[in-house]
């Protein structure tokens, strides 16, 4: 992908070695430019720039470390060095020292050797370019961590998500990065510290739901990715994580979940919910399960319109949620309501509570003249020793509720056997 130029400031070496040297073809990407330095100062900064230079040139490494930087390369020649301090050797890169003799082939061998170096020196940097281009541009958060926890390297939505610089995350832990106190945490383990203990035994890319606490923020829900990073020799190094943050999604899930279960108008739960909370939340308890549906309710519909309809049933399932506050309320549909019980309470108290809720139910509408004629009537079925379906005690609930229908309406009834039998209807 690259192309590079590269510029070899040759100074005092003997003509015949440079020859030699340009004489070479460069490597692939690369093209050569040789030029000696007039002055120290045309002498630029950065990778592309190479000075060979003899010690008898009159120049000083730390001179030209100091034009062409750090990533610029500094090639020293000489008999001995002697005359240089330590401080100066320790600003070349490389020493190539010898008899300068123009047919030893080693001058051309530290060249090509040099070439191929710098080639690897730009290749490593490609693939870190690669590397940091690619991880900055995705939107979940990555990060590198050695075997302590400590991160190595985190991308740009990292940074932005914790509020911290690049730099600041470098060599940080987990409790500094995202602001939280090790005190907190001093008798639980951070859920990010027990899946990296996790994929260091398993060896291998591991799928995680984690909690992360944010100082100031709250606790987000990430879906992590975690991989062991191996050394040659097969130990683990560290670890490269993938967060994504799925909050939001959980948010959404809830509210669709929310929704798929509840009636939109009342708020109450919804027919299919009651089958899902009978299977998961009542399995092996006995139930009670009550019918009730408004009466005369068309007619005040019809007369009043829907809006004073929707209000009477409004005040039906507030109602009916204080009162059955220990089981589930569902609306089933139109004016007709059913509450579950999961705990057996005694016939005597949910008897007691069904009335109270109709005695309530009434008071309250007869306080408004377009709700006056409401009343409820109701069902109720109570599940036996050995459970009985669902779907039993609704039939049996809704065969209590036509009881009371038929007796007049305003009242409840329980269901017997009897209520299934002939000469009763
Ligand atoms: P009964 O005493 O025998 O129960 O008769 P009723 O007049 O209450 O009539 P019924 O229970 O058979 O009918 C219920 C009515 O409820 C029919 C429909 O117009 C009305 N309804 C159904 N859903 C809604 C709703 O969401 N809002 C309103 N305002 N009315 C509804
Ligand atoms: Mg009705």
């Amino acid at each position: 992908m690259y192309h590079s130029k590269l510029t070899f400031w040759i100074s005092g070496i003997r003509e015949e070695i440079v020859r030699q040297w340009e004489q070479l073809a460069p490597l692939p990407r690369f093209a050569h430019v040789f030029r000696t330095p007039e002055r120290l100062e045309e002498l630029p900064a950065g990778r592309n720039q190479i000075v060979i230079f003899h010690e008898n040139a009159g120049l000083l490494p730390s001179k030209i470390r100091e034009q062409v930087g750090k990533l610029g390369t500094c090639i020293l020649c000489g008999e001995s060095l002697a005359s240089f301090s330590r401080e100066e050797l320790l600003c070349a890169d490389e020493f190539w020292c010898g008899s300068f003799e123009a047919q030893d082939p080693i001058w051309r061998i530290r060249f090509e050797k040099l070439l191929e170096r710098l080639k690897s020196q730009k290749d490593a940097w490609l693939t870190e370019n690669y590397l940091d281009c690619t991880i900055n541009m995705l939107p979940d958060l990555v990060w590198y961590k050695d075997r302590e926890g400590i991160h190595l390297k985190v991308n740009d939505s990292f940074a932005e998500v914790t509020g911290k610089s690049k730099e600041e995350c470098a060599n940080k832990d987990h409790y500094y990065i995202w602001g939280v106190s090790k005190e907190d945490y001093a008798d639980k383990p951070l859920d990010c510290a027990a899946s990296e203990n996790a994929v260091f035994e398993a060896g291998k890319t591991m799928v995680f739901d984690e909690d992360v606490v944010m100082a100031g923020k709250g606790t987000r829900k990430f879906r992590t990715w975690k991989t062991p990073v191996f050394e040659e020799d097969g130990t683990i190094l560290g670890t490269v994580g993938i967060g994504r943050d799925m909050t939001q999604e959980y948010e959404y899930r809830k509210t669709i979940e929310d929704m798929a279960h509840r009636d939109a108008m009342t708020g109450l739960a919804n027919r299919r919910y009651m089958y899902e909370y009978v299977r998961t939340k009542c399995a092996g308890k006995r139930l009670t399960v009550i019918a009730f549906d408004l009466d005369h309710f068309k007619h005040v519909n019809d007369t009043y319109g829907h809006q004073t309809g929707d209000a009477a049933l409004l005040v039906l399932a507030e109602m009916l949620l204080r009162i059955f506050d220990d089981g589930l309320c569902i609306r089933m549909g139109g004016d007709e309501f059913m509450v579950v019980l999961p705990d057996a309470p005694s016939r005597e108290d949910v008897e007691h509570r069904v009335q109270k809720f109709m005695d309530q139910l009434l008071a309250f509408y007869q306080m408004d003249p377009e709700l006056e004629e409401l009343s409820v009537s109701a069902g109720i079925a109570y599940g036996a020793d050995m459970p009985l379906p669902l779907e039993e005690l609704i039939r049996q609930s809704d065969a209590a509720l036509y009881q009371a229908k038929q007796g007049g309406r305003a009242c409840y009834r329980v269901y017997s056997l009897a209520m299934d039998l002939d000469c009763f209807v």
